[in-house]
């Protein structure tokens, strides 16, 4: 095994060849039991407490389908713009692997519930259509932990555990079919596709959709076949790709080392390889296998899967709006840039500045609280801007306060301040804290005259119609009044008392 990979720079790589993309994508859904038992499905449980003769494989135990996880696929199904099959069957898949107790996973093989669909994905402004081959319902294996060596691989452990906890949580696997074209944009295409995946699987509520968790784990296929010439080359299959960059990332290595190994005038080895977060390469796995080579067959303990069209007609009613095509609404309606919106979006925040418009709050005002100040305090501890002390609401009524004149922006960092201390509600805030602006003008006047007692050569100037010297003085004002003053209505005193 080479542990090193010659590799050809990336630009380089585009000059000779095409890449060609597959993505499998595996998503593990919510349910509150497993696939084909009652097993509940909470992540983080003790090892081997959720389980029982079904998951566990033993002999005469006997496998119900989950109606839930049958529903969830037709929903993901129907987003992704798939046919969704009259009739189906579960296959059993066979190989060992010492975390699937049964020797079989069973999954589905030439009969998927869903086939045929397309994801539109976009990337930079230009859209790329992904055509779906099909998405199946399967379960997951259990997980084996390797104890004793540095990297968790089984490389020099000492020991191996087995946790069958996951064995037959409901796994919905999404296949695409060969991404061509994409060109330089190959990386950003796979990411962009994942990217958008795992919003539309958000929105349909079905999973969790935590790729640190394992709950979305993308397989990169990837091959070049040399420029122009259309023939799809060999493909390698990078496993458990778990994080967005991780997949852009790996996109880039496998280009770059593919097109090393075929300028050398060597064959590509249909392979699995491992992608290794920390290092940004991927190294061997093992030897891929033809679907022939698992002897798939008919599973003879589940009855065939027939979705009536009723029944998938009442589904695609409970389809949320498409993450995208929302974006897109939502941009137009508030009047974002492109910056705006991806800022917007990058930062987690496109719920909660929505729900703060809703609460009457100008768009721009929403984006800059929670873009600027929120955002900006997020950052400090480390922690997501929707994880803050502050709604919403609390934001609309900040906002709200502002135009009402009761706040200036100064003041209004100070009531977030309060918020996040823990101090009550804005309006509480406000008074307790004493933050509103002094609207009082005999309280302003007696201020405004102060400040020209104290600066008579600035308020000569002024005499003399130099107006841009009234900075100072309103300056000297707003000092006195601890912020709490309308600069506007300074300015006006000053002038007024001056001209
Ligand atoms: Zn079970």
């Amino acid at each position: 095994m080479t542990m090193t990979d010659t590799l050809v720079a990336f630009d380089d790589v585009l000059a000779s060849y095409d890449p060609a993309l597959g993505l499998e994508v595996h998503v593990e859904l919510n349910t509150a039991s497993k696939m084909f038992c009652g097993c509940p499905t909470e992540f983080g449980a003790e090892p081997n407490t959720q389980v029982c003769p079904t998951c566990l494989g033993l002999p005469g135990a006997m496998p119900v389908v989950n109606v839930k996880a049958v529903e969830s696929a037709i929903r993901i199904g129907l987003a992704l713009n798939c046919e969704i099959a009259q009739w189906c069957r579960f296959a059993r898949k066979n190989y060992f692997y010492p975390d699937m107790p049964k020797n079989f996973q069973t999954s589905q093989y030439d009969e998927p519930i869903c086939f045929e669909g397309f994801m539109d994905v976009e990337v930079d402004g230009e859209t790329f259509r992904v055509e779906i081959e099909r998405a199946h319902m399967e379960e997951d294996t259990g997980k084996s932990l390797h104890v004793g060596g540095a990297t968790g691989r089984i490389h020099g452990a000492d020991h191996s555990l087995v946790d069958y906890n996951r064995a037959g949580i409901p796994l919905i696997e999404i296949v695409t079919k060969p991404i061509l074209g994409a060109g330089a944009k190959a990386p950003d295409v796979a990411r962009a596709y994942v990217a958008q995946l795992r919003d539309l699987i958000v929105a349909l509520g079905v999973s969790d959709a935590r790729m640190d968790q394992g709950s979305i784990r993308a397989d990169v296929n990837l091959s070049l076949s040399p420029k122009g010439s259309g023939v799809l080359g060999t493909r390698t299959e990078t496993k458990n790709v778990n994080s967005l960059r991780s997949v852009e990332r790996a996109v880039r290595h496998e280009m770059s080392r593919h097109a090393a190994v075929l300028d050398r005038g060597t064959k590509i080895l249909q392979e699995t390889r491992h992608w290794h977060e920390d290092t940004g390469v991927t190294t061997s796995g093992r030897e891929k296998s033809d679907a022939e080579d698992y002897r798939y067959f008919p599973e003879p303990d589940l009855v065939p899967v027939a979705p009536s069209r009723a029944w998938v007609d009442e589904l695609r009613e409970t389809l949320p709006e498409n993450p995208t095509a929302r974006r897109a609404r939502l941009q137009a309606e508030w009047g974002f840039s492109d910056l705006d919106m991806r800022d917007t979006v990058g930062a987690g925040a496109l719920d909660v500045i929505e729900q703060t418009i809703a609460a009457g709050t100008p768009p721009q005002a929403a984006r800059k609280w929670w873009l600027g100040e929120l955002a900006r305090r997020a950052n400090e501890d480390g922690i997501e801007v929707t994880a803050l002390a502050v709604t919403a609401a609390d934001v609309a009524r900040v906002q709200a306060l502002v135009d009402d004149g009761t706040l200036n922006d100064k003041l209004a960092r100070q009531v977030f301040d309060g918020l996040l201390a823990g101090e009550g509600s804005p309006d509480e805030i406000v008074a307790g804290r004493g933050l509103a602006i002094v609207s009082d003008d005999g309280a302003l006047s007696t201020a405004v005259d102060n400040a020209i007692a104290a600066n008579p050569d600035v308020a000569a100037k002024i005499r003399d119609g130099k107006v841009a010297a009234a900075g100072a003085l309103i300056g000297a004002v707003m000092k006195e009044m601890s912020g709490q003053a309308d600069a506007g209505r300074v300015r006006e005193l000053v002038l007024e008392k001056l001209q």
